[in-house]
This record gives structure tokens, sequence and C-alpha cells, in this order.
């Protein structure tokens, strides 16, 4: 029976005799006959899926499994791979990228961790950055992966999907899904290679679970499973069973959390002491055409006063946590700059709008009066604390 993609988010890969699924935390595996373990072995060594028996746990597990099949289905993919964190996953993308060629093209701003692994030299690569209007004249026959972020980490700048696969010319392209969720927006639908999600945000959504995954093709997920294998970045099984979990109420946590946040957007927009709000659809940041189906949980802003004001209102919020990562169903608030993005080059910073004054909220689902209260009591003590104009130029310490 074909379903509608709310009700896949419920139903996917939850079939059996118990009505959820099981947890297996067995290291190893039975093998009753050397010639099926052999079988079995060598089908996963070449990145298939298990005969009879899995062998051992870094190279399958069913409760994992299961996560996987769920979220394939979720964004639309054949198959997804699923790895102990989103940085492991990304590692994985970008060592099967190198086996087809010397260059990674990249679309700033990214992530902190992602932007460290491409720019630090580990990966042995050659990376540029560039803009989609520059990307097509910048691939060349080493091209084996053109990654970008949409919305991206920390100001939601958002990339066009479709204008990034045509300028790609065939190149496989990955795209960072973590802030939109599969609820909001599927990558492969328009025509991306790879989705790559850290399920640890929104997939998880109660933070206390780390996960990473990338959903592709089958053929694609062959080489990201051996890949698995021969690095060991796998998932725990019981994170594989709460992160599929995560998935049956996404659509619900990302509808109220995404309420939540347009109407602090619109909020922020209003208060004196919000110079600027980053917010998808807002303003100067027109979604494209059919890309995304919400604007998301996720805001930004540029507040007066400087560091010293963001500084303050991260330390005056009460309700809401101060903390890096992002979401959960409780509210989190943070300062790019000074923690996620602040292992990134100076001048990429400067050029993505990464500054001292910027913090990033991430918006559960709390009742919107109480969040609201918490904010605006934190953004006044902290503008009380020194005349704004003084500060606006001041430098990180
Ligand atoms: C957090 C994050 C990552 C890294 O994921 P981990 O699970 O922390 O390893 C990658 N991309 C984006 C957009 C993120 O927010």
């Amino acid at each position: 029976m074909s379903t509608s993609h709310d009700t896949n988010f419920v139903h996917a890969a939850r079939g059996g005799l118990a009505h959820t699924p099981g947890i297996d935390l067995s290291t190893t595996y039975r093998i009753d006959q050397l010639e099926v373990g052999a079988q079995s072995l060598h089908e996963q060594a070449h990145g298939g899926q298990p005969v009879e028996t899995p062998v051992y746990a870094r190279l399958y597990n069913p409760t994992v499994r299961k996560f996987e099949e769920a979220l394939a289905s979720a964004e639309g993919a054949e198959d997804a791979v699923a790895y102990a964190s989103g940085m492991a996953a990304i590692t994985a993308l970008f060592m099967d990228a190198s086996t087809r060629g010397k260059q990674i093209i990249a679309i700033r701003p990214l992530y902190g961790g992602t932007d460290h692994l491409l720019s630090c030299g580990l990966l042995n690569m050659e990376v540029r950055y560039v803009n989609v209007g520059e990307l097509a004249e910048a691939i060349t026959p080493e091209t084996a992966l053109i990654f970008v972020e949409t919305p991206a980490n920390p100001t939601l700048k958002l990339v066009d999907i479709r204008a990034v696969v045509e300028a790609a010319n065939g190149v496989p392209v990955a795209v960072d899904n973590t802030f939109a969720t599969p609820v909001l927006q599927n990558p492969i639908a328009l025509g991306a290679q790879y989705v790559v999600h850290s399920a640890t945000k929104f997939i998880g959504g109660h933070g206390d679970a780390l996960g990473g995954v990338v959903a592709t093709s089958t053929a694609r997920a062959a080489s990201l499973r051996q890949i698995r294998i021969a690095t060991g970045a796998v998932m725990h099984p019981i994170g594989g069973y709460m992160l599929h979990r995560g998935l049956q109420t996404l659509p619900l946590r990302v509808r109220a959390a995404q309420k939540n946040a347009r109407e602090l957007a619109s909020l922020l927009e209003q208060h004196p002491s919000i110079h600027k709000v980053y917010y998808p659809g807002h303003k100067n940041a027109p979604i494209p055409e059919g890309q995304m189906r919400g604007p998301g949980c996720v805001l930004a802003m540029e507040v007066r006063g400087g560091y010293r004001a963001a500084a303050h209102i991260m330390a005056n919020v009460n309700l809401i946590t101060p903390a890096v990562s992002l979401g959960s169903v409780d509210t989190l608030i943070q300062h790019p700059a000074g923690l996620t993005h602040q292992i990134v080059d100076e001048q990429a910073k400067q050029s993505s709008g990464i500054t001292p004054s910027l913090l990033r909220l991430s918006v559960g689902i709390e009742s919107i009066e109480d969040l609201w209260r918490d904010l605006k009591q934190a953004i006044e003590r902290a503008h009380h604390i020194r005349a704004p104009e003084q500060q606006d130029t001041a430098p990180l310490p």
C-alpha cells in the first residue's frame, strides 16, 4: 500500500511481530555453516547486505539497519548508511570522493566541523570554495564531489539545489539537510546524489543520541558501507533505535517548532536591540521555488552591542538553554563565532557573516509566550550593561 510522507515517518521499517523494533546488542553472530558465513562476509565486504548471518557488529546491525531503511524512505532515497555521528558520515562521503578524484568543491558557510575537515589538510585533497555562480567554471576532471549545506549553519543562507545540480554537470552533489530535515526538504528529488544528516539534531530531537546518516542510491550506498566497515565509524544500536523512534514524531516536532520560530523571527525583527534576523523566506532570503515546504526551526540574529551584548544575552536566558547543538524539543541559544564556528578561518567567518554579534537560536516546542518572555528579558538585561554604540565594534576577546 502506498502511503503519505507523514504516514511513512510513523511506519517505515517497523514491521515484525512486536509493536516496536527490538534492540540487538550482540557484537558477534553465530556462524552455523562456514560456507554461509564466508558468503555473508564476502557480500558485506563488497558493500552488500548480509546473507543469513551478520557475522560481526562492525559489518551490520539489524537495529541500525531499520533506522537506515526508515530514513531512506523519508528522503525518497533507495538506501541509507548510518554512522556514529554526522561528522563520521561526512568523513565517509569525503573519503569516498577521494577514490574518484582529487578535488572537492564546497559552498560556504558550512557547519564549523565540516569546514574544518575540508580546510585542515587531513583529507589530502584540493578543496575549493565558490558561490553558485562560480561553480560551473570551477569544475575540473578531478572534481569528485560538490558539497553544500542549505539552510546553512549558522546564517541560514539558502543555496538553490537545482541550480547547483545543473552547474555540477554530472559531478555528484551532496546536500547537508540537517537544518531542513526530510520533513521540509528532499534534495534527492531536486537532483542531488547524496543527502547527509547529523541525526544528532532534529531526527533524534531530544538531545540524547549522536548519529549521522547518508541517503543515496543503492550503488553509492555500497561503497559508503565499505568505508564504514573499514573505518569502524558505526552507529551504536541503542542510537539506531532512538533515532528510528525520533523519525516517528519528526513531522509533528518540526511543524510545532517552526510555528514558534516564525513567530520569534517576526518579534525579533521588531525589537530595537536586534539589528538583523536571518530566517529562510524572511526579508532578503527568498526560498528557491519548490525547494522547501517551510522555513524550519532555526534562526540567527545580529544583536546591537556586538560581542558583549551577544555574550550577555546567552548568559541571561533562563528557560532557553545556552548550549551548542540544535534540533531538540527545547530551545537552545549559542554564539557561532565563539563556539560552533570558532575553528573556521577568520576571513571565511567574515565573508560568511559569522560576526561577533551573531547568535543562533534553535527553536523548540515550548509555549511561544514563555519563549518570547525569556528571550526579551535576556535581550533587555544585556542592553542595560552599556550603551550599544560603544560596543558595536568590540572584537572577540
Ligand atoms: C551538527 C552538525 C553536523 C555534525 O554532526 P555531529 O552529529 O555533531 O557529528 C554536520 N552538519 C550540520 C549542519 C550540523 O549542524
